[in-house]
């Protein structure tokens, strides 16, 4: 089986409690401390099998094998990719049935990855993934005081429209948000602009 590691918790004599995302589900397995310890990470893809036992609820991770990306060398790419799929456990850990849709945005996203900036590739990503879950706000009102965005559109977290004046936050032009939202696209974004919007998203899927 695949998935993907998007939680660990250290747990007594350095045994890990790994959480994984596969296609069609969410596991919560343990992993003994062992020499190849260090392709348990944060946003590795695995392969790997459970082994369930009688004497406990929580299956035993075994067999695991990393599927390396072809950019896992680069650490500024693997710093993002880790910080993004990191979100997915809050975000998914308690959601009972699991769409094969966030396991291929991410098999997709890591493709990406290969030749786009990390930040561009992750947003658009996550664009995506709103629009798929039925909140991303193309009506572009504003969320605070509910009058529709004629001009300068701030976003909150998640994305969320709002009014520069409402929120107090950087103002963009609503055509560039039109395009993000509407066509995937920051093409027409600036590396400041990029950043800015990258740090909403770390707030939260
Ligand atoms: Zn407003």
């Amino acid at each position: 089986m695949q998935g993907y590691i998007i939680n660990i918790n250290n747990v007594k004599d350095e045994d890990l409690i790994v959480s994984i995302l596969t296609k069609n589900n969410f596991y919560t397995t343990y992993r003994f401390y062992g020499a190849r310890h260090s392709i348990i990470n944060i946003g590795y893809k695995i392969d790997f099998e459970l082994e369930t036992n009688m004497k406990s609820s929580i299956a035993r991770l075994k067999d695991v094998l990393q599927i390396s990306y072809p950019w896992i060398m680069d650490s500024s790419k693997l710093y993002c990719w880790q910080r993004f799929t990191k979100l997915f456990y809050p975000h998914l850990k308690d959601v009972e049935i699991i769409e094969d849709f966030y396991f291929n945005l991410l098999d997709e996203l890591a493709h990406k990855m290969i030749k786009q900036n990390p930040k561009r590739a992750i947003i658009e990503s996550y664009v995506k993934l709103c629009e798929h879950e039925g909140r991303l706000h193309t009506e572009y009102e504003c969320l605070l005081c509910e009058e529709e965005i004629e001009n300068d559109i701030s976003l909150v977290r998640s994305f969320l429209p709002t009014h520069k004046k409402c929120s107090y936050s950087k103002a963009f032009k609503l055509s560039q948000i039109k395009e993000l939202f509407e066509d995937k696209s920051l093409i027409n974004f600036n590396d400041d602009e990029v950043e800015y919007i990258w740090n909403i998203l770390l707030q939260g899927l």
